[in-house]
């Protein structure tokens, strides 16, 4: 039996075990940064196959196999979100209004899945380490605070991935270059002067100053910015006065800038800034802006990239991977990490479902834990014991075959 067939056979051998991890860990979901019985749970996984670790960033934990050289890695985030659970499953969230609405209960499966098979391989020609994050939806985030912690310590490639339902079982999708946007966060005052509704000319109106505010910043993107290069800016929040027949002295806003390219939130914090200018300019109020970096772009590397989509393709069939997704302007804290060192982040196909991520009713088809763990396992092996060779031993055994 060769290596590739030995970890398939392991992979099969851990179903059970991998969905009932999986079922724990979506029973007890908690929020970002609060992920405590969540890193236990990994944790006495981890020592039931005897694989060395150590926590990190308080929730996050690190673990390690042994092996070559050459470190590769693997991530998963941890956290759950404030959301109310509408599945109906019999392992549904019993923590109040918190679920694993997002597939990081699957995540966190899939990465142990896949530790646990490497546990079983002896002389193993590369090291593996898994990155167990908290805090992948919420601020502030987990990745900086594992990276400030050892986590990419001599690593040479890192594999992220993540449950996606709009595509089936045995699929996955992967991208080449930028896959998601990076997130700022804007947020502003405009303070006014109060007065009676009635009598608006005695006032300095901070609601009127805001509307104009929010329209505005809208030509930025229509405008000022490249229509060729992506650019969102959203405003999420708004909030101001008390009562229907007074004018509030302040209004507060929050938005987000998402883009691809930095000099697109440079474009975009400058003109807010030129923006509010005029506002002040304009209606006698005063402005307050906080722009903030909130998460980078997520950034795969063409040559890993290319590499995955080829081990892939080799052992699941050309049709099995999808390239040509556009990129999404959503945002991941894996880009923290894709800045430092070659990563590759892939989604994998858990549907194909109705509800997406972040609703009440997400959920997978858990045939996506071990076409997960095989995938995973199959690009580490191949990288891991290959150098820059973009021959493949599964692709080797189907020429033979
Ligand atoms: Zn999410
Ligand atoms: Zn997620």
């Amino acid at each position: 039996m060769n290596i590739i067939q030995e970890i398939d056979r392991i992979s099969e051998l851990f179903k059970e075990d991998v969905i009932k991890w999986r079922r724990e860990f979506h029973k007890y979901p908690e929020l970002s940064n609060q992920e405590k019985q969540t890193s236990l749970r990994i944790q006495k996984i981890l020592k039931s196959f005897n694989i060395k670790f150590s926590t990190a960033a308080q929730t996050g934990v690190i673990a390690e196999i042994p092996g070559g050289k050459k470190i590769l890695g693997i991530r998963a985030d941890m956290d759950a979100l404030p959301v109310k659970e509408e599945t109906g499953l019999d392992f549904a969230s019993e923590n109040q209004g918190i679920m694993h609405a997002c597939g990081h209960d699957a995540h966190m499966a899939i990465a142990l899945g896949v530790m646990a098979v490497f546990s079983k391989i002896k002389n193993l020609p590369f090291s593996l380490r898994a990155i167990f994050q908290p805090a992948e939806e919420s601020f502030p985030c987990g990745a900086p605070r594992m990276i400030e912690e050892g986590a990419l310590m001599g690593m040479k490639y890192l594999i992220g991935f993540h449950v996606w339902p709009s595509l089936k079982i045995g699929t996955f999708s992967v991208i080449k270059g930028p896959v998601m946007a990076s997130a700022d966060r804007f947020s502003i005052q405009i303070k006014g002067k109060g007065g009676h509704g009635a009598s608006p000319h005695k006032a300095i109106d901070s609601i009127v100053a805001s509307a104009h505010f929010i329209s505005e910043i809208q030509t930025i993107v229509s405008r000022r910015s490249d229509p060729q290069n992506p650019l969102v800016i959203s405003v999420g929040k708004i909030s101001g006065g008390d009562a229907f027949n007074v004018i509030p002295e302040q209004v507060e806003i929050l938005g987000t800038v998402r883009t691809f390219d930095q000099k697109q939130n440079i474009l975009a914090e400058k003109n807010i800034k030129t923006i509010l200018k005029g506002i002040e300019t304009g209606f006698r109020v005063k402005t307050y802006l906080k722009y903030e970096e909130f998460v980078p772009s997520t950034y795969n590397d063409p040559l890993l990239s290319e590499k995955v989509i080829d081990i892939l393709s080799s052992c699941f069939g050309k049709k099995s991977v999808i390239t040509d997704e556009k990129p999404s302007m959503g945002s991941e804290d894996f880009s923290f990490y894709s800045r430092l060192i070659p990563c590759c982040y892939i989604n994998i196909g858990c549907g194909k479902s109705e509800y997406f991520n972040h609703s009440s009713r997400f959920t997978i088809n858990e045939g996506c834990l071990v076409s997960g763990i095989k995938a995973i396992s199959r690009i580490l092996w191949e990288i891991g014991s290959t150098e820059s060779s973009s021959v493949h031993s599964c692709w080797k055994k189907r020429q033979g075959e």
